[in-house]
């Protein structure tokens, strides 16, 4: 099916980035937009909602707050229209459960006719003709229909992807497997006599929290390899946390490219390392479970990189062939079911790779993005495509947190519209990232 209506926007995704979006454009009817998620219906990383994990921002950062508190949208709304307000107040918490988070998008997907679900963007062409466009594919998930739309401009929301080391990809899925199936995988866990998580950032932390409160019900040995020289909390000072402000975000925008490359790889520990209350969790059942003299069944080793796995020759689990790397030393690590926390990386879908004659690229084939959210092109058009996911090289480490995707969503619209719908302080936060000029 075609029809020749022409949108003016069409987003791809529906993470909270899109689904922000989608909420703050009720407010503009003027906006003809549309939003496609591949999933049947909204779920924020669903192999995560672990039971007792809490945001790492506080509800401020809801898909509309920042831009507009008085919205139907807000998640206070949530609270009030779910009559849990005195629930609330008691918790006395700005960090909220995360799976009350996803509750809460569910909550706002689920009244807006124009988030529509079990629908993946399979391609887009861009069309010069008397009018120029977007010609985007969009294939029935359950069906496999394929309906074409057209819009002027796109906002791509497309999120990212696990990350797996290659050689454990090729070995059975129940057996090793990436923390974003964990929850998937739960019934597994408790059935093996060995587990060893790899990696030591918050998602790591969190499913070794897990195993560990479930070891002494289901008996297995629990290990944890990382290649860190320590399980080291992430930073979370306030002075800290101003880097992921939008004064932060103009500041890193100006640096010259190499320079943002540099800058970007030294800041691991504002968004990589542990939360300092998960770290704790995990100290205290350690000490509780050494009372009276036992030993834990348990093993924490730094300073380990992995190098590959192999099935064990002869009976059931696997061999991890590890280096502690600053001694040198090599050594074998035998076990029954492989958790690799080995992080998430952009997921840009191949279609925007083929509209590579529009796009500009840099050096590392990465897409050249706009200060206000839009990909630069190489020839004039009036059509954009703004963009949320993959922009850690060009707006920096705050790009994947979600206390600014409000921000970024104010930006985009103000530009959309050809007006200020949002006016955007230039001075947010209490440091300078450079002398005032
Ligand atoms: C476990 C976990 C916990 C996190 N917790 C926090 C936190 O507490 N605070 C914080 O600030 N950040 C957190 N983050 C980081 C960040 O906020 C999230 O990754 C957030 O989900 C990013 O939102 P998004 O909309 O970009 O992408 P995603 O949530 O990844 O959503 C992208 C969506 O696009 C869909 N999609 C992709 N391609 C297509 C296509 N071609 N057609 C249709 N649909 C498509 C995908 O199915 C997916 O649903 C967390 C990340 C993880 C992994």
């Amino acid at each position: 099916m075609s029809s020749d209506k022409i949108y003016d926007l069409i987003g791809v995704g529906i993470g909270p980035f899109n689904l922000s979006m989608a909420a703050l454009l009720n407010d503009h009817s003027e906006v003809d937009a549309l939003f496609f998620e591949q999933r049947t219906s909204f779920d924020w990383h669903p192999g995560m909602l672990i039971e007792g994990t809490k945001m790492q921002v506080p509800f401020i950062a809801d898909l509309v707050t920042m831009a507009n508190p008085k919205s139907h949208y807000s998640f206070l709304n949530y609270i009030n229209e779910h009559e849990r307000m005195y629930p609330f107040y008691f918790l006395q918490r700005l960090d909220i459960p995360r799976r009350e988070y996803n509750d809460y998008c569910q909550w706002v997907a689920g009244q807006l006719d124009t988030c529509k679900f079990g629908k993946k963007v399979e391609s887009v062409r861009y069309i010069e003709d008397n009018e120029t466009y977007f010609e985007v594919f969009v294939v029935h998930t359950d069906t496999g229909e394929t309906n074409v739309f057209k819009s002027r401009h796109l906002l791509l929301g497309t999120g990212s992807v696990p990350m797996m080391p290659p050689s454990f990809e090729q070995l059975p899925k129940e057996d090793v497997f990436h923390t974003a199936q964990f929850k998937d995988h739960i019934d597994r866990c408790r059935n093996a006599e060995a587990i060893t998580v790899i990696g030591s950032g918050q998602s790591a932390a969190e499913t070794f929290r897990e195993l560990l409160k479930e070891q002494r019900e289901h008996n297995f040995r629990l290990d944890w390899i990382t290649r860190s020289p320590g399980f080291s909390s992430m930073e979370e000072s306030k002075l800290s946390l101003e880097h992921f402000s939008p004064d932060y975000v103009n500041y890193f925008y100006q640096l010259p490219q190499p320079k943002k490359d540099e800058v970007f790889a030294t800041q691991g520990l504002y968004y990589k390392g542990i939360s300092t209350h998960t770290v704790t969790d995990i100290y205290d059942l350690l000490y509780e479970y050494s009372v009276g003299g036992e030993k834990p069944n348990v093993g924490l080793q730094v300073l380990t990189e992995v190098n590959g796995i192999t099935k064990k020759p002869e009976g059931k689990g696997y061999e991890i062939a590890c280096t502690q790397h600053q001694e040198g030393s090599s050594f074998t690590h035998e076990t029954e079911v492989v958790i690799t926390a080995t992080g998430y990386k952009p997921y840009v879908p191949d279609f925007v790779k083929s509209l590579e004659d529009l796009i500009e690229w840099d050096e590392a084939g990465r897409y050249m993005v706009e200060a206000d959210y839009r990909i630069k092109k190489v020839k004039m058009t009036e059509n954009e495509i703004y963009v949320h996911s993959g922009i850690t090289h060009s707006h920096g480490v705050g790009s994947t947190n979600l206390g600014l995707a409000v921000h970024r969503n104010k930006i985009i619209i103000n530009h959309l519209l050809g007006r200020v719908a949002y006016p955007i302080p230039d001075q947010n936060v209490f440091q300078s990232f450079q002398p005032e000029s």
